[in-house]
């Protein structure tokens, strides 16, 4: 007798034999609502998550008052069981206070009612407690109330964590509009910066054969130029204006989903972000920061940077040094110490990074400085 029957199929190991060893996974949210009195949906939503009856709202000492009480209301008439759970900053220890008093509570969810930082603290405390997290942006200063990254900070430094994908977003104009316009301005800059963060993309895919998305890049690239395309009729206290920046904003966050990182909206002006977060005294908002750098990433990749420089000029976003509010040498230490943020994404900046001189160079050509 064989000691193998005929009849068991061998699978050969991948990327021996077999000539195709692919396997990519790709995590969506389910439900995306955005627009003129969306959160009245809140419950609905829920309802149809088939969420259990315990759940928290995670949200600031502000936006309570703006959306978080109302939101818990809207659960409560759906017959939710809710508690209010109030964060302060985007830090390590207020992610643990915040995920020990949900836990207690019983959450089987969190509702994440905020700006950046409520949506940070809320999504990484649904990742500890492995429930189902929904996002109900107040703000929309970045492109994180659609992204499974958070950001969170502590006395040195700032670390963008994985989290999870929101299972809902809910995005209602007629509250984000009464945010300060400078948030709306800068997540519409975080957006624009889609540019230069996958034009360093391709440059990897051909330099270091990492994996790349056609499909991601492009969903990317689309969202920065529905800003660009639009940045004229984005304006102050108008609704019309949110609802042009909310919709390119959450197609981003799909373009990273596709990709299963956060690559095709995160290149090397994300890295002169972070390391000016790093550099200034008092740094500037992280959309405002993209923005700037990518005005002098493109102008690295040889692009069109006149064109991003007016886009964020037309939409009111900082272009110089001086409207973010930072030196010209925190400018110039940010842009040299930059590829050394996160070596492992590759960009135009290389191994070695901008020289002094060159940097400085690159901030005055394009006007930052
Ligand atoms: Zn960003």
């Amino acid at each position: 007798m064989a000691s193998e029957s005929p009849a068991t199929p061998r699978i050969p190991p991948v990327g021996l034999e077999s000539p195709f060893g692919k396997a990519r996974s790709m995590v969506f949210p389910r439900t995306v609502l955005a627009g003129h009195g969306v959160l009245s949906e809140l419950g609905n939503v829920c309802r149809q998550f088939d969420f259990p009856s315990r759940g928290a709202i995670v949200t600031g000492p502000k936006t309570v008052q703006l959306a978080g009480n109302q939101a818990a209301e809207i659960l409560r008439a759906a017959h939710f069981d809710i508690d209010v759970l109030i964060a302060k900053e985007a830090t390590e220890p207020e992610v643990e206070r915040v995920a020990a008093e949900a836990r207690a509570a019983g959450a089987r969810f969190v509702i994440g009612v905020g700006g950046g930082s409520k949506i940070d603290v809320s999504k990484v405390a649904a990742a500890r407690l492995k429930v189902p997290f929904v996002s109900v942006p107040t703000s929309a200063a970045h492109d994180g109330i659609s992204s499974p990254r958070a950001s969170l900070h502590d006395r040195a430094s700032v670390a963008s964590i994985e989290a999870v994908v929101p299972t809902g977003i809910i995005a209602d104009t007629s509250v984000i509009v009464q945010a300060p316009f400078r948030l709306l301005a800068s997540g519409c800059a975080d957006v624009i910066s889609n540019v230069t963060a996958v034009l360093d993309w391709r440059l990897a895919a051909r330099l270091r054969n990492e994996e790349y998305s056609s499909t991601a890049a492009t969903l990317a690239e689309y969202a920065a130029q529905e800003i660009a395309d639009h940045a004229a009729l984005i304006k102050p206290n108008l609704e019309e204006s949110v609802w042009l920046a909310i919709r390119p904003m959450l197609v981003a966050g799909i373009a990273m989903s596709v990709a299963g990182s956060s690559r095709p909206c995160s290149g090397s002006e994300h890295l002169f972000s972070h390391a000016l977060d790093r550099a200034a005294t008092k740094p500037s908002l992280h959309g405002e920061q993209c923005g700037v750098g990518a005005i002098m990433m493109m102008y690295l990749h040889g692009g069109d940077w006149r064109r991003i420089r007016t886009a964020l000029h037309t939409i009111g976003a900082p272009t110089t040094a001086r409207e973010l509010g930072v030196t010209s040498e925190e400018i110039v230490q940010a842009l040299v110490a930059a590829h050394r943020i996160r070596s492992e994404r590759y960009t135009i900046l290389g191994d070695n990074g901008l020289t002094r001189e060159a940097a400085e160079r690159l901030a005055t050509v394009t006007g930052v400085l």
